[in-house]
């Protein structure tokens, strides 16, 4: 499980331009999907080799200046609950406030492992920056400049490396082989995750129910249909009682963002019921932004008219056109209908996950596109694309080498990345195209 950093502190000593910086490599990727809607307070960053997810609680700071304590208590204690790591900020520039002092008190009953940050302190002396905050009795403050990036790379190493300290080893990790295809359910509540996960397990043959790593919120069961194995991992919004799963009401951002990055395979419930809502777009675009592959699946399609279903249909297309790379099932966890057909896609997303492109085949496949069609000139330079090789799986990156491939425009790169898609059949994942210009 990645590890889980919030970021606290009062309005403007620079949360969200922190949380910029460190999942800003991130947002390239999705910044110019159409449809997308991004919930901007979640979001991933790495350093180095080291993947986290960061919680910015910016968004939730009150409009009254009375009842602070209370609309914290309310919205910032949920991402404090599931943090490892909270990085409290102050302004080194405005000094020590009483407000800063009210959140060191509130911190201090959450019980998570908090790291006290001077924001703004570019050019600023060390001892000169920190020496107000000692009295918060935080221990030695970390000094940074979010908006020049120093300091920055340090920290979030301390924070991750205090994440890991702070997670026991309790998690007993299966062995990789008895794994399978690691899937997620993801949804909102009451769209029939539980159901699901009940319909999925009764009718199999279930390997071990009583799996040790199935303590605390961690769900993690293997499962086998039709002789193939799966894992099903820490499904968000499920617990279990007895030999059944059940729903549990709140629902967790974290832990769906968590689920889904364990995952190879990511289910995306729906409600054939309820209009798609922007809580099951904002799901979608995490599970695009992280790369895994993807099944969507349209529950409760029992007893459904069939203008009923006309009109499901056209919602799907009109608001989550962005994921056209996957396959969509109507199913009904309830009554077991249109299960098998999905466990398929689910396989089939894998596969196509995972390939084995090779070079040979990817460089043919380039060769083909460019013959079909050129890129554009930009200037007078015209982009050159030499060869292709595969950089990554679960997604698959398809790594394009070249000279002046800086030239080559967006819709060109999808051009390609349809190509590619169509010639190796990957159907149910996302595929990244990267362009490496050589000199
Ligand atoms: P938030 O309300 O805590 O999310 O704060 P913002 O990230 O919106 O930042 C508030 C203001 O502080 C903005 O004007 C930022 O440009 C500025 N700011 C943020 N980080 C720094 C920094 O490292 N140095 C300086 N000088 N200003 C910063
Ligand atoms: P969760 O919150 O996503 O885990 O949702 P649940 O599995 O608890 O289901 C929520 C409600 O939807 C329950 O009342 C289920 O009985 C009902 N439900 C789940 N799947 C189906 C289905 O395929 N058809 C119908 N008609 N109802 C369903």
């Amino acid at each position: 499980m990645k590890p889980v950093i919030a970021l606290v502190g009062r309005p403007n000593v620079g949360k969200s331009t922190l949380f910029n910086r460190l999942t800003r490599s991130r947002d390239a990727l999705v910044a110019d999907l159409p449809g997308l809607t991004r919930d901007r307070h979640y979001g991933e960053g790495r350093i180095g080799e080291r993947p986290f997810l960061v919680i910015d609680t910016g968004g939730f700071e009150p409009v009254a200046k009375e009842g602070i304590m209370k609309e914290m208590a309310a919205q910032t204690k949920q991402a404090v609950a599931e943090a490892d790591v909270v990085l409290f900020i102050v302004d080194g520039r405005q000094g020590l406030t009483p407000h800063d002092k009210t959140i060191t008190d509130f911190l201090r009953r959450q019980g998570r492992t908090v790291l006290l940050v001077v924001n703004k302190s570019e050019g600023m002396k060390y001892t000169s920056v920190t020496a107000d905050f000692y009295e918060l009795g935080m221990g030695d403050p970390y000094v940074i400049s979010a908006a020049h990036g120093d300091g920055v790379h340090d920290l979030v190493g301390e924070a991750l490396d205090a994440a890991f300290a702070s997670r026991a080893a309790d998690e007993e990790e299966l062995e990789p082989e008895q794994q399978g295809i690691k899937l997620a359910i993801v949804g909102r509540p009451n769209v029939g995750k539980s159901t699901l996960v009940n319909t999925l397990l009764g009718e199999e043959r279930v390997i071990a129910f009583d799996m040790p790593g199935t303590t605390r919120d961690s769900i993690e069961i293997p499962f086998e249909r039709e002789g193939k194995h799966y894992t099903l991992i820490d499904t968000a919004g499920i617990r279990r009682r007895g030999k059944v799963f059940e729903a549990i009401e709140k629902f967790s951002v974290v832990k769906t963002l968590q689920s889904i990055s364990e995952a190879n395979v990511v289910l995306l419930l729906l409600d054939a019921r309820q209009d798609v809502s922007e809580q099951d777009a904002h799901i979608a675009g995490f599970i695009l932004e992280s790369g895994r592959a993807l099944v969507v699946a349209v529950n409760k399609w029992d007893g459904l008219q069939s203008d009923q279903r006309d009109q499901v249909k056209m919602d799907l297309d009109r608001k989550l056109d962005f994921l056209g790379f996957a396959k969509t099932h109507f199913i009904s966890a309830l009554k077991g209908t249109g299960i098998d057909q999905m466990m398929k896609s689910v396989n089939a997303a894998y596969a196509a996950a995972t390939a084995n492109l090779s070079t040979p085949r990817l460089t043919r496949a380039l060769q083909e596109a460019v013959e079909k069609q050129e890129p554009k000139r930009k200037g007078s330079v015209r982009p050159k694309m030499r060869y292709a090789h595969q950089g990554g799986q679960n997604p698959p990156v398809i790594v394009i080498h070249g000279n002046a491939l800086e030239a080559v425009s967006e819709p060109y790169k999808r051009y390609l990345e349809k190509h590619f898609r169509d010639t190796f059949s990957l159907v149910g994942t996302p595929l990244r195209i990267e362009l490496r210009t050589g000199k």
